[in-house]
């Protein structure tokens, strides 16, 4: 009889119904790929609340096992850059949405998609990152790239108390920077306060339409809203705009870009090439304190990977969810 590991499987009947059950699979389940992995840690982000949920079309092969990252030991591979026995990591590449995830005590996948595991982090400190914490890296590094230093003023970040907008506050503010936190949850103003946060203020200030050009009161953003931060972006500003929890559109005019020369960083990690992903890891090893992670982190278990799901498109979640498989 060969081996069953547990996983959780989404399906879809006939009428496109979807379902979300918990089930054992064996390797011969799993999808192509050219490295195995006992995956040891994952995470729940937005976008696999929105899998699970079905309240957005991320899925996009079915039957499919959800979750968009992992930390593991490799226990085969036939790709050159990968041993039995390495400690790898997983964001995107459509893990998750088109190939088998990480909702399962095994994946297979492509060798090119795996980033090791940065020295002196442990396979549940890297999911305490995640995929949300690895793109709040990518806006810092955009930020930064585009001259927006802590001397520059300070910098909002959206959706704070959410996972990218945690790491993201932890981040900047270990670096230097006046960070403004903006929540909807005033209940987690000393949470934010804690993880660095120099003012915290309410997500219905961004909220509401504002005019073209309001008020100078930041040099640069991480939005993970999508939100009217633009037009309070001061001259030469930059937003890194990477989320959508407040919703598609997109609340701007052209007045900040061709009055203030403001920019709009766009971030993508699904699709990031490998070096960019190396860098992003690199820096989250030296830039991000490892008892903040563990303050804006709490850990879940197998069992609980459904209802985390559904919590975090309800907007329940603070910081970041770690499953210990
Ligand atoms: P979380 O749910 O952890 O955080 C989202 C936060 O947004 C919430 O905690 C809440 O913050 C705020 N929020 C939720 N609903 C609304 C609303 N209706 N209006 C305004 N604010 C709202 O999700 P993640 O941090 O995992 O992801 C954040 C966003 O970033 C998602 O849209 C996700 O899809 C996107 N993302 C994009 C990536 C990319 O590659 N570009 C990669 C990873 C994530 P608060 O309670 O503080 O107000």
């Amino acid at each position: 009889m060969p081996e069953t590991f547990k996983a959780i499987l989404v399906s879809r009947d006939a009428e496109k119904k979807q379902s979300v059950a918990i089930t054992d699979l064996t390797e011969a389940d799993l999808m192509e790929g050219d490295v195995t992995v006992a995956v040891e840690a994952t995470t729940v982000n937005y976008k696999d609340g929105l899998a699970i949920s079905g309240k957005a079309p991320v899925i996009r092969r079915w039957p499919l096992v959800p979750g968009i990252d992992f930390a593991g030991t490799v226990i085969s591979s036939s790709h050159a850059d990968w041993r039995t026995g390495d400690k790898v990591i997983l964001n995107g590449w459509g893990v998750g949405e088109t190939h088998f995830g990480a909702y399962a005590e095994r994946a297979r996948v492509k060798g090119d998609w795996l980033v090791p595991l940065p020295q002196g982090m442990s396979p549940h400190d890297a999911m305490a990152v995640g995929t949300a914490g690895y793109t709040a890296m990518l806006c810092v590094i955009a930020l930064e790239r585009h001259g927006i230093v802590p001397e520059r003023g300070p910098v909002v970040v959206t959706g704070a108390a959410g996972g990218v907008g945690s790491v993201a506050v932890s981040i900047l503010s270990s670096l230097g920077y006046h960070v403004v936190a903006s929540t909807g949850r005033s209940a987690e103003s000393s949470y934010l306060t804690d993880l660095g946060a120099s003012e915290v203020i309410s997500r219905d200030e961004l909220a509401q339409p504002a005019k073209p050009l309001a008020k100078e009161r930041w040099a640069g953003g991480v939005d993970a809203v999508g939100s009217h931060v633009l037009s309070m972006t001061s001259y030469g500003g930059a937003v890194a705009a990477c989320g959508l929890a407040g919703g598609m559109d997109l609340p701007t005019s052209v007045a900040p870009f061709i009055l203030r020369g403001v920019c709009l960083l766009g971030i993508d990690s699904v699709m990031a090439p490998k070096t960019v992903r190396m860098e992003a890891w690199r820096r989250i090893g030296t830039d991000l304190d490892l008892q903040k992670l563990a303050n804006l982190s709490t850990t879940i278990g197998f069992d609980g990977i459904i209802d985390a799901a559904h919590d975090i498109v309800e907007g329940k979640v603070r910081g970041r969810v770690v499953v210990d498989m």
